[in-house]
C-alpha cells in the first residue's frame, strides 16, 4: 500500500479530544493499509508561550538555547499522539528531529534541510510502525537543534515526503482547503479544488496564510503534491496543490485574491532626477536587511522625480528614519509615509492566456471610486496598493466581477 505524509496544525492538537481525533483518523488510514508518517505542530499556543517565556529574560536571547526551548513544544504533541495511538491498539513511535535525523544548516531560528538520513524511519515503517515525527525542528551537525522558522512543520512534511516518495502531503488545519480569498473578507470565498504550486507560491507569498511559503517551494522542487483538507471533517477533497500538468488545460483565468495588510508606502517626492538614484535610496534600505516589496519612480518632471516603495509594515519605521536621512543627503524635497494600505492581487495561471484581465480589475476599482496608489504585474500576478478602508469594498467587487464565486475550480 503507498505511503502517506499527514501533516496536523497546532488547532488539529490543541487539546487530548483533539489528539484523540488525530488518533483516531489516523488508525482510520493505518487499518486501510497505509503506511503513515504523521507530521506535528506544538499544540496551539504553546510556541508563542515559549517565545515569550525566552523574551522574558531576554531581548535577544541566545539563538541557540532559543530554538532548543521553542522545539520542545513538537516533542509534546509527538509523544501524546504515540501513546494515544498505542492506545487504540496502533504501534507507533515518536521521532524528535535529531532522531529523525533530519540535517540542517547552523542558521537558528530559520534553518535550512540539508537532508534526511531515511534509515531508521524506513525500518520502523517496515516494521509496521506509524511513524511520528516533530515538525518544525532538525539538527547541525554538530548536534544543536534548530528551527525551520514560524509555521515549520509544513516544510518538515513536506520535506520527508519527499525523501519518502510518499504518495501525496496531506496537510490538516482547522479549514478545509485553499479559498479564493479571505472568507472572513468575502463570505462568498469558494475552496479550490486545484491550484498550481505556482499559484499556491504566489497566494502564500501574498498573504494567505495556509502553508509555509518554504514548504511550497520544496514541494514545487520535488514534484511532491500537497493536499489541504480540514482535521475537523470526515470526508472531504480538500484542495490538492500539484503541478501545472496535472492541472490541465481548465485551469481558471483568476484563482485567488490575495490580501496583504502588512506593507506600509513610503514616498520621496521631489527626487533630483540622475543616474544612482534608485540606488542611493534603496541601497541602504537593504544593507538595513529590510525588503522592499514594490517600487515605482514617476517620469521625471523639471529634473526631479518622485519615487515610492513598500515595505514589511514591521520595518517601516527603522525604514522612515533610514529614507529621511538619505533623502536629506541627495538632496530630496520631503518624504511621506503611507501605513494605512493594503496590497490586492489577482492571481492566476489562465492570465498567461488572457489578455485584458488588468483593465477589467482597474474598470471595477473606478466603478466603485477606489484610488491605485501603485501597480505591479507579473506573468501570473497583479497586485495594486489602495487604501486600506477599501479592503473589504475591493475584494468583494473583485471576486464578483471575475466570477469567483459561480466557478467551479
Ligand atoms: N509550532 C511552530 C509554530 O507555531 C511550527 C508550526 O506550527 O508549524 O510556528
Ligand atoms: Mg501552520
Amino acid at each position: 500500500m503507498s505511503l502517506l505524509v499527514q501533516k496536523y496544525g497546532g488547532s488539529s492538537v490543541a487539546n487530548i479530544d483533539r489528539i484523540r481525533n488525530v488518533a483516531r483518523r489516523v488508525k482510520k488510514f493505518k487499518d486501510a493499509g497505509h503506511d503513515l508518517i504523521v507530521v506535528l505542530s506544538a499544540m496551539s499556543g504553546t510556541t508563542d508561550t515559549l517565545i515569550n517565556l525566552a523574551r522574558s529574560l531576554s531581548k535577544t536571547p541566545l539563538e541557540r538555547e532559543f530554538d532548543a526551548l521553542v522545539a520542545t513544544g513538537e516533542q509534546v504533541s509527538i509523544s501524546l499522539l504515540s501513546i494515544a495511538l498505542h492506545e487504540m491498539g496502533i504501534k507507533a513511535k515518536s521521532y524528535n528531529g535529531n532522531q529523525a535525523k533530519i540535517l540542517t544548516d547552523h542558521v537558528h531560528t530559520k534553518a535550512r534541510i540539508i537532508n534526511i538520513d531515511p534509515s531508521t524511519i524506513q525500518q520502523d515503517l517496515d516494521d509496521g510502525y506509524v511513524v511520528v515525527v516533530a515538525g518544525f525542528q532538525g539538527v547541525t551537525d554538530d548536534g544543536a537543534v534548530t528551527t525551520l522558522g514560524r509555521g515549520g512543520s509544513d516544510t518538515t512534511a513536506v520535506a520527508l515526503a519527499a525523501t519518502f516518495g510518499a504518495e501525496e502531503c496531506q496537510i490538516y488545519t482547522d479549514v478545509d482547503g485553499v479559498y479564493t480569498t479571505d472568507p472572513r473578507i468575502e463570505p462568498k470565498a469558494k475552496r479550490l479544488t486545484k491550484l498550481s504550486f505556482e499559484e499556491m507560491l504566489e497566494l502564500a507569498s501574498l498573504g494567505s496564510k495556509v502553508l509555509q511559503i518554504r514548504s511550497v517551494e520544496l514541494a514545487a522542487k520535488y514534484n511532491v503534491p500537497i493536499r489541504v483538507l480540514s482535521s475537523l471533517q470526515e470526508e472531504g477533497e480538500g484542495t490538492l496543490i500539484t503541478t501545472e500538468e496535472e492541472i490541465g488545460m481548465e485551469s481558471a483565468i483568476i484563482s485567488g485574491i490575495a490580501i496583504n495588510k502588512n506593507e506600509a508606502q513610503i514616498t520621496v517626492l521631489g527626487v533630483p532626477d540622475r543616474p544612482g538614484i534608485a540606488f542611493d535610496l534603496l541601497g541602504e534600505i537593504s544593507s538595513a536587511n529590510i525588503e522592499v516589496d514594490m517600487i515605482v519612480q514617476n517620469i521625471s518632471q523639471d529634473e526631479t522625480t518622485d519615487f515610492t516603495f513598500t515595505v514589511g509594515a514591521v520595518d517601516y519605521d527603522k525604514a522612515m528614519t533610514i529614507t529621511e536621512a538619505t533623502a536629506k543627503r541627495i538632496g530630496a524635497r520631503k518624504v511621506l509615509g503611507n501605513e494605512e494600505i493594503v496590497k490586492i492581487s489577482l492571481v492566476g495561471l489562465g492570465m498567461r492566456s488572457h489578455a485584458g484581465v488588468a483593465s477589467k480589475m482597474f474598470r471595477a476599482l473606478a466603478d466603485e471610486k477606489i484610488n491605485i496608489h501603485m501597480i505591479s504585474t507579473s506573468e501570473i500576478k497583479i497586485s495594486v496598493v489602495i487604501d486600506t478602508k477599501y479592503t473589504e469594498l475591493a475584494t468583494r467587487t473583485l471576486h464578483d466581477v471575475f466570477g469567483l464565486d459561480q466557478l467551479e475550480h
